[in-house]
């Protein structure tokens, strides 16, 4: 017999209207077998609503020495952690960076860097505009995306103007615990006014958030909704992957059946949304992967992350592959 908030979300599946906070609240505190119901609907809605299996690579394009205190990262400066730190490569690195992940299959490149942000007439800025157009230019078959953290207005127009194909710039946790759980560094306000002038020229928004930072299951579900009102396009979702030195190292890791239902939450949410598993699949989640990516995941993150290896890119491949026939 099937629990009876999930009878009612099958109205996701016949309207593809996403369900209301009250439901997604019921759901989210689900147990048991019923996870498995849950995981289920998700999935079907995911096939009927989203896109086909997504992916994107990343490089880290500057690593470390952020003055910002993000409680999770391994790059803040705030913390004691052994990582390896370098200035912004130069773009001719990037060129060929994003050359080896196009002959691995991938055609989506994520140009990622550690820090606050930029401004439109910064040299770093210049040049990272440099980068993408040589590979736009050289790299057939390639989209360009960024992950360069808080923009100014004119630097959001002069990425539109380079036909990027998403920007990066995640939540993290719901906003109004931002603050508590993430970073005291600097206001989420300024996020969310990046992720509006972005919108305001023509760029799809990717933004999400990591499970695990001590947030409650409803602080998820408002985060959720908090991208369903910001009208995001992809939510990658990430697993906190703890990182001995930062402040967040001994936190208590997220179960699997925890990360099922919130992925199942967020796609019932947002039926039509791109919902990417990103870091803490492998390391994390380990054996429970492929059942987590059936469970309203439709995109990964693969060959790796800021700070860690992912697994091979052509095991993601062969995984992707044998995940559509679900
Ligand atoms: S998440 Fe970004 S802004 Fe925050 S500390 Fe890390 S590199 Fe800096």
């Amino acid at each position: 017999m099937i629990n009876s908030t999930i009878q009612k979300a099958y109205s996701v599946l016949e309207t593809g209207i996403g369900i209301d906070e009250q439901t997604a609240n019921e759901l989210i505190n689900l147990k048991g077998t019923d996870i498995l119901d849950l995981m289920s609907l998700a999935n079907k809605v995911t096939k009927k609503y989203s896109e086909d299996m997504h992916s994107c690579s990343i490089v880290n394009a500057k690593s470390g020495v952020c003055r910002e205190n993000c409680k999770f990262c391994a790059q803040s400066a705030h913390y004691n952690v052994d990582i390896e730190t370098y200035d912004l490569m130069n773009p001719e690195t990037l060129l060929e960076k994003a050359r080896e992940v196009r002959a691995g299959g991938v055609e989506r490149f994520g140009i990622v860097t550690s820090g606050t942000g930029y401004k439109h007439d910064g040299e770093d800025f210049k040049l990272i505009l440099q980068a993408i157009d040589l590979i736009k230019e050289k790299v057939e078959g390639m989209n360009v995306c960024a992950a360069l953290g808080i923009l100014d207005d004119e630097a959001c127009k002069m990425l539109a103007e380079r036909g990027i194909a998403h920007y990066n710039i995640n939540l993290q946790v719901t906003p109004e615990k931002f603050e508590t759980l993430v970073a005291t560094t600097h206001p989420i306000e300024r996020k969310i006014e990046t992720i509006k002038s972005l919108q305001k020229y023509g760029i799809s928004v990717c933004c999400g958030g990591i499970l695990g930072l001590g947030e409650s299951l409803e602080d998820r579900v408002k985060l959720a909704f908090a991208l369903k009102e910001l009208n995001v396009t992809v939510i990658p979702l990430n697993v906190l992957v703890a990182v001995k030195g930062t402040p967040l190292e001994n936190q208590e890791p997220v179960t699997a059946a925890e990360v099922a239902k919130t992925f199942a939450v967020f796609r019932l949410v947002n039926p039509t949304k791109i919902i990417k598993f990103a870091a803490g699949r492998e390391t994390v989640m380990k054996d429970f992967q492929g059942l987590l990516m059936v469970s309203g995941a439709n995109g990964m993150l693969t060959g790796g992350y800021l700070t860690t290896r992912g697994r091979e890119m052509e095991d993601d491949h062969n995984f992707m592959a044998q995940l559509e026939e679900f």
